[in-house]
């Protein structure tokens, strides 16, 4: 862990075990926090706050993030391998992802430099009235397993930037790469406490996060269950909030379509990090006309995966990140069968004894859903995506917006008047028009309704990290 700029044990000296889902083994022990250590972290980040980086000069604040940011790029092939085995992600997969971990830390390193307050032509002439914006003090990121050190550095890069210090919670599914942060932390010279990381179970560790009086703001992304839980919780001490929740986003494909395009998106859905992404459209939502070859296209390219060994360059597709989010979605097989849909599975894993962990999945489709069944309305998180058939505009709009969630869409049509109608239409936090959702750290993504809270990535965060005080001065 790091507390106060050093690497240190947890006070009790326990450890968990980090765990490699291909294989089942045990990758490394980790020190696991309790409430004592994560009490020392966030006070070690509350000294630093008030005695240093709030006053720190926005340039001088910027040099370190660019620091972190030289030392990082060059960590990256190490970082790839860390999550490849701790994640399960395919290598040639986990070094794209994490290729733009330093253009995160470069990107508020530049953005910080434009953040201002306003002067205001008040009412009152003997007033002269200007805001400013102020970091909020010691805010605390809680981070997903999909995607470890990209959202680790999502939600640390804009909360310092603003001048704030952090306390970052890995998930204890996959902690070892920002362990490693902490190491690069150490050495771009941040003063103690700026960054502090511990690691252990959501509760108690995350929780004694949220419950500290200390702590201004939690940025949290994972499921929707444990983001209410921390919604309600924080309430007691009226924290800011970042919530990047669940999603059950649609692609609407239409009769004018691309449907190659099309295709691969839903390809991409599925496969990519073996579906475990937020933002992955998982309800097909397909035009009868195109419906049949749209599926033919899609089966085709899923038989034709490659499900594989995550360190194997050749590797498409490898295990989910634990056996019990494999169990969770093999759960939702037996419920959509349940329901009257058909799950069919395009790999044969019986066949495949190299493939030994029950962590891997086939890629599958759901058909014959219909929008009220649960694999239609429920997060499942795997290489799963239901297919439903519609007849018109207005009914793919209704199913789109059938749904507590409302993270992001996908539309494909040649029609642009017809795009732009779905653009206002449909009711979610990213619209993507003839393209997937491929989200980047210079544009705002955050969910509608259950889907979540604020902004992360653009500037957007950079100011959800601050708060605007007004100044009324007496002429
Ligand atoms: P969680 O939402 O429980 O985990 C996300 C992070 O929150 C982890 O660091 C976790 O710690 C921590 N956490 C859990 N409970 C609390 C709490 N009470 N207070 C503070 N922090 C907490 O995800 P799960 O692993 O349980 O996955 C469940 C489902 O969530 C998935 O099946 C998927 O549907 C969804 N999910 C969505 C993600 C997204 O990108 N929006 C990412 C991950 C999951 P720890 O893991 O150490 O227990």
């Amino acid at each position: 862990m790091l507390i106060d700029g050093k690497e240190v044990p947890s006070l009790s000296g326990k450890t968990f075990p980090s765990i490699d889902p291909s294989t089942g083994k045990t990758l490394a022990d980790v020190y696991e926090a309790g409430v004592e250590d994560v009490a020392l972290a966030v006070g070690a980040a509350q000294k630093a706050f008030e005695s240093t980086w709030r006053s720190t000069l926005p340039r001088d604040r910027s040099k370190k993030l660019m620091k972190l940011a030289e030392l990082l790029s060059a960590k990256v092939e190490m970082m790839s391998w860390l999550e490849c085995y701790d994640a399960g992600k395919p290598i040639t997969a986990s070094r794209a992802w994490l290729a733009g971990g330093p253009g995160t830390l470069e990107y508020y390193a530049g953005c910080l430099l434009t953040l201002s307050g306003e002067t205001l032509e008040v009412s009152d002439r003997t007033l002269m009235d200007f805001t400013l914006r102020e970091p909020l003090g010691v805010c605390g990121l809680i981070v997903p397993w999909n995607f470890p050190l990209s959202i680790a550095l999502l939600k640390m890069a804009p909360a310092v930037a603003a001048g704030n210090c952090v306390v970052i919670k890995p998930s204890e599914v996959t902690p070892l790469s920002t362990v490693e942060l902490g190491a690069l932390v150490a050495e771009a010279g941040f003063p103690p406490g700026v960054v502090n990381i511990v690691n252990g179970p959501g509760d108690p560790v995350g929780a004694a996060l949220v419950r500290d009086p200390r702590v201004a703001k939690i940025s949290f992304t994972g499921g929707t269950v444990s983001g209410k839980r921390i919604f309600r919780e924080a309430a007691d001490t009226v924290k800011r909030l970042t919530l990047e929740l669940g999603g059950k986003s649609a692609s609407l494909v239409f009769a004018d379509a691309d449907v190659d395009k099309a295709v691969n998106v839903a390809f991409t859905d599925i496969v990519r990090n073996s579906g475990q992404v937020c933002g992955a459209c998982t309800r097909v939502l397909l035009e009868e006309p195109i419906a049949d070859a749209f599926i033919a296209k899609l089966e085709a390219k899923l038989r034709a995966v490659k499900l594989g060994m995550p360190e194997s360059t050749e590797t498409e597709m490898g295990p989910m990140v634990s056996s019990d989010q494999a169990a969770k979605v093999r759960g939702y097989v037996e419920i959509g069968k349940a329901e009257g849909a058909t799950p069919r599975a395009y790999v044969d894993l019986a066949g495949r004894a190299d493939l030994a962990s029950d962590a891997f999945l086939p890629p599958m489709l759901f058909h014959g859903a219909t929008n009220a069944m649960r694999v239609a309305r429920e997060e499942i998180f795997g290489p799963a995506l239901t297919v439903i058939r519609f007849r018109t505009e207005e009914e793919a709009v209704a199913i789109t917006n059938d749904t507590r969630y409302g993270l992001a869409a996908c539309v494909f049509t040649r029609d642009a008047g017809r795009a732009m109608r779905l653009v206002r239409s449909v009711s979610a936090g990213t619209v993507c028009v003839n393209t997937g959702v491929r989200s980047s750290v210079d544009a705002p993504f955050g969910g509608f309704r259950e889907s979540g809270i604020g902004k992360e990535r653009g500037k957007e965060a950079l100011l959800d990290d601050t708060q605007l005080k007004n100044v009324r001065y007496g002429l």
